[in-house]
């Protein structure tokens, strides 16, 4: 390819709507440009890159077992009626109606379509295990589409998904399915990290997610300093607390007793108020859990682990509730909720970490009133449940090993796998006869990697400020060819390298415009191709090339009969 005659619209300003670095450096690279609010054209430097990333995906799927198909981008309701996602996926879900008012969606995901396949072409056993994947754009009306490719809202996905007999054999594919995408990504040439996650909308029980380690992040990981129990914040797991204070002899215990706190309504101001610290606070928090009241109770110093909480209800909608039922349930205003003498009778979900409290504060679910003096081990009933609801934190206990800290790291999120179960087959009626004849619900799983967010978390990982440091395998070329100094000699002995290269089939880019050498120069590191090859006149009567790569500071010079031998060498040893 030639640069004069290629579309590589590149910047020189930073388009003032990016603030990361991989959306700013895709739009200045000429990779990218905004058609609407998270909806991009990927031009075709970005489309090489997006190429190499679904060919690896393809040939460590197909190594895997699994065989490629393509589900239609446009879905009818019904399907997703009779999954039950219909009503609840929310505002995601873009749906839209046809001419004859039928219902239908965009694709955010094809568990449905898969389903709807599988349950009609199988029938037997025999024909399992079946992996499925395609490689296709998906759309989810994000309610913040942010950061460019990162978080649009159509996007490249590959999707898969695993049709097994039984639990057992289902855990293996997912195995599978774990193995080939840790190849993936090392492949891609990425630092990244498999971590327990919570599996969100889709469902299921056992999850993992591939995070990429890189400052800009969106997600929080926490990960053990001595095992390798590593687990998106949302899910991490916290250590137990030590419940031996809970045992003290009762009667040293002082009575409740109710406290005025007149308007004093955060953590902040009663513990303020009360000259208490905050971690003496249970703050109770009330919730619409698919439109159920509930309520969940932490230490006032700790945060509420919501996707924990969530999938402990096993809700597909978890709300915070508004004004009109915290007054409803708890019969007071807002900020004076506890879980003592409620109006109504709701589910109280309590955290591990209130057990062992002592001398504790609640609201008293009373206009400018808390009650102090509570113990939990003494006051609060039966009926409420204990579970582990908070958010866990960088440096505590890691809770597998006991031995070793929480470290933290921030993450983008390019690949999910998830053990679905029976959580769409049974609905949907994909059933086959197993060995002795009975009908069996197919056990499955499914696979997502984000494709464009895959070559955003590229960039967010490697770059500089001058531009992109693609890993060789992803390089949209591998090498730029630059003749510099405007001489015929010059051209024609860059042509025929150019020609040379070409035939070796190295993936090279010749940029033959008339340029100055600090222009060709900038653009080549702004667009990250790993190799840059200099041609000159003084390089030319030495008869030799200069030959920069993008991720060291100096260049250095080779022989020009060597120089195409050297050259693939060195990308083979760079994985490309
Ligand atoms: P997130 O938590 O970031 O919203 P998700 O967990 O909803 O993502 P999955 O359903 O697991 O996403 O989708 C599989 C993969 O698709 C993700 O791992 C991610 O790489 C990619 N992906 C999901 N949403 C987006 C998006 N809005 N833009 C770009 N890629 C996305
Ligand atoms: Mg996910």
């Amino acid at each position: 390819m030639r640069v004069s005659s290629y579309l590589l619209p590149t910047l020189k300003e930073v388009p003032s709507d990016a603030v990361v670095s991989s959306h700013v450096l895709m739009l200045r690279a000429g990779m990218i440009r905004k058609l609407a609010s998270g909806v991009y054209n990927y031009l075709p430097l970005a489309l090489r890159t997006i190429r190499k990333i679904e060919k690896i995906i393809r040939e460590e799927m197909e190594a895997a077992g699994a065989q490629e198909l393509l589900m239609p981008f446009v879905q009818p309701a019904e399907i997703w009626q009779e999954s039950g996602r219909w009503d609840y996926y929310g505002l995601e879900l873009l749906r839209f109606q046809d001419r004859k008012g039928a219902g239908f969606c965009l694709g955010p995901t094809h568990e449905e379509v898969i389903t709807h396949i599988v349950r009609n072409e199988i029938s037997s056993y025999k024909q399992l295990p079946l992996n499925l994947f395609q490689i296709q754009s998906k759309f989810r009306d994000e309610i913040r589409p942010r950061f460019g490719l990162m978080r649009g809202r159509e996007f490249i996905m590959k999707d898969g998904y695993s049709f097994d007999i039984s639990k057992e054999a289902a855990i293996k594919s997912y195995e599978i399915m774990n193995q080939a995408y840790h190849r993936v990504f090392t492949r891609c040439g990425l630092s990244f990290r498999a971590v327990e996650a919570e599996t969100g909308a889709i469902g299921g029980s056992l999850s993992h997610e591939f995070q990429v380690l890189a400052q800009n992040g969106e997600d929080s990981i926490l990960s053990c300093s001595c095992c390798d129990y590593a687990a998106n914040i949302e899910k991490a797991q916290c250590l137990m607390p030590d419940e031996k204070s809970a045992s003290v002899e009762l009667d040293h215990f002082k009575a409740l007793e109710e406290v005025l706190t007149p308007g004093k309504k955060s953590i902040e101001d009663v513990a303020e108020f009360l000259r208490i610290e905050k971690n003496r606070l249970i703050k109770t928090l009330i919730f619409t859990a698919d439109s159920l009241p509930v309520a969940a109770l932490i230490r006032g110093d700790h945060d509420l682990a919501e996707a924990k909480f969530k999938s402990l209800l096993a809700c597909n909608e978890l709300l915070p509730a508004d004004e009109k039922v915290i007054e409803q349930v708890t019969g007071g205003p807002v900020g004076f909720s506890g879980p003592l003498g409620m109006k109504s009778d709701i589910p109280l979900w309590v955290d591990f970490s209130v057990r062992p409290m002592m001398d504790a504060v609640i609201g008293a679910n009373k206009k400018d009133t808390h009650l102090w003096h509570v113990y939990p081990s003494r006051d609060f009933s039966e009926k409420m449940e204990y579970a582990d609801l908070r958010a866990a934190r960088k440096d505590e206990n890691c809770p597998r090993c006991l031995k070793g800290r929480y470290e933290m790291f921030q993450g983008i999120e390019v690949g999910q796998i998830f053990y679905l179960g029976t959580k769409y087959s049974e609905p949907m009626n994909a059933f086959v006869l197993d060995e002795s004849g009975k009908k069996r619900p197919m056990v499955m799983g499914c696979y997502g990697i984000g494709v464009t967010r895959t070559m955003a978390a590229a960039i967010e990982q490697s770059h500089d400020d001058k531009g992109i440091i693609w890993p060789m395998s992803i390089a949209p070329f591998q090498v730029i060819l630059c003749p510099v100094g405007n001489d015929d000699l010059v051209n024609q002995a860059a042509e025929e390298l150019y020609q040379e290269l070409k035939e070796r089939k190295v993936e090279v880019l010749l940029d033959d415009r008339n340029e100055r050498p600090g222009v060709k120069f900038n653009d080549a590191d702004l667009i990250g191709i790993p190799i840059r090859l200099v041609i000159g006149k003084r390089t030319l009567a030495e008869n030799r090339v200069e030959v920069k790569l993008r991720w060291q500071s100096e260049s250095f010079f080779v022989d020009r009969e060597k120089i195409g031998d050297d050259l693939v060498a060195l990308i083979q040893a760079n994985h490309g």
